[in-house]
């Protein structure tokens, strides 16, 4: 199939459309399907996990009318034809970073500092008070690794925050952030996070898992955080009651047999701890950074990559998209794919995507564009908090127009 295909918008929507209209029933009964395949079926449409056999099976030989079909009907099952969105915006203290992962075009080294930004806290709140009439329900804060952002620092932010809209859901840090700064602080993982859960930490983002195998790892995220110790951190969060999510870097030097070892990790402490709310593939972007010499893999990839988390990681309640790096029409095309939940910024709040030369360079989306992107293809906006409670049902009623203050916020870009 012709990529050019996928950017024609009636396209996109008559596929949707067509694998929202098969059902499992055709695929179990099919006589030209594959045994391998339909046994993968008769495991889903029983609501029985798939080996991580059968992970690697599909990532292999399933076509994608096949995946489409059988990750809808997960999806279905799960939220019927609900798509969750949040309004947010992204906080970022800085993009100068100790560490140089090659597949990352965000960070500018500290020999490069000149180049980069680093904000002090009262800058930091200042941002967040430019949202003060929004009525965004969360923070998304994420950011390079540098020695002033330490312990203190996080929750002398997170406190200041909470003190002046305490109604906003602090969404911070990565493991890679956590480990860093713990460590300096000589304090345990566990101590660390009961902190900065005291300053106002609500719940952590899905970021730097990458690949947790160390073959991968070692090679594109040498020296910060070790997969085992991702997992770790999480772990302890869960049981602390933080809810957080998890993420899967594709598209690079990994191989199917990574991914589906990443998977495996993912779903394993899921079983043990309940505490993961949403699965984000990220896809690799290529633009500026040290790995730019790799083709980036297709939009049939990045579709068959949806399908397949969905199917496999069956005690994970949500599948997200995030637009800005894939693009609104393959972000339509991704909800008949096994995902349930758009990323939503009201704002261009990020600049971690675009500067890796992801589809949107300006990913500012109103709320109307967002629940019109997602009743276009059939299903039915729903905007929820961080904790997916139910804020706005927007399947009958427009949400209200844009406000003359909403727009842009400039942050620094390296060019
Ligand atoms: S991916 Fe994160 S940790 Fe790695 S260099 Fe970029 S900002 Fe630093």
């Amino acid at each position: 199939m012709h990529v050019e295909l996928f950017l024609c918008a009636n396209f996109f929507s008559k596929i949707s459309l067509l694998l929202q209209l098969m059902s499992l029933d055709i695929l179990l009964n099919s006589s030209q399907l594959a045994p391998e395949l339909k046994s993968i079926a008769q495991k889903v449409a029983e609501q029985q996990p798939i080996s991580n056999e059968d992970c690697l099976y599909l990532y292999q030989h399933a076509p994608l009318s096949y995946l489409g079909t059988l990750a809808n009907s997960v999806r279905e099952r799960l939220h019927g034809n609900k798509t969750f969105f949040n309004r947010n915006f992204h906080l970022e203290p800085t993009n100068v970073c100790i560490y140089t992962c090659t597949f990352c075009s965000y960070s500018r080294l500290i020999k490069k500092r000149s180049e980069g930004w680093e904000y002090t806290l009262e800058e930091m709140l200042n941002l967040v008070k430019k949202y003060d009439h929004e009525p965004v329900t969360e923070v998304h804060i994420v950011g390079g690794v540098l020695p002033q952002y330490d312990l203190k620092f996080y929750e002398d932010l997170f406190r200041a925050i909470k003190a002046h809209r305490p109604d906003l859901h602090v969404k911070a840090l990565t493991p890679v952030e956590f480990h860093y700064i713990f460590k300096k602080a000589k304090v345990s993982y566990r101590e660390g996070l009961e902190r900065l859960i005291k300053a106002g930490l609500d719940s952590i983002p899905g970021g730097g898992a990458e690949i947790f195998h160390p073959e991968i790892r070692d090679q594109i995220a040498g020296g910060k955080c070790t997969g085992a110790e991702w997992i770790e951190l999480h772990k302890i969060a869960h049981e602390l009651g933080l809810r957080t999510n998890a993420t899967m870097l594709y598209g690079h030097i990994e191989k199917y047999e990574h991914r589906v070892h990443h998977l495996d990790w993912l779903r394993n402490l899921q079983e043990q701890t309940k505490g993961f709310q949403t699965f984000i593939p990220l896809k690799f972007r290529n633009q500026n950074n040290e790995l730019s010499h790799l083709k980036e893999v297709s939009v049939v990839e990045d579709l068959r990559n949806y399908a397949i988390s969905r199917i496999y990681l069956h005690n994970f309640d949500h599948i997200k998209a995030y637009w800005p790096m894939i693009g609104r029409n393959v972000a339509q095309l991704s909800l008949a794919f096994g995902v349930d939940d758009l990323d939503g910024t009201i704002d261009d709040t990020t600049k971690i995507y675009s500067m890796a030369g992801a589809e949107e360079q300006n990913p500012a989306l109103s709320t109307l564009e967002l629940v019109k992107l997602i009743r276009q293809v059939g299903r039915q906006p729903i905007e929820r908090d961080t904790l997916y409670n139910v804020m706005n049902d927007y399947t009958q009623q427009d949400p209200p127009a844009p406000t003359p203050t909403q727009g842009f916020i400039a942050l620094p870009v390296v060019q």
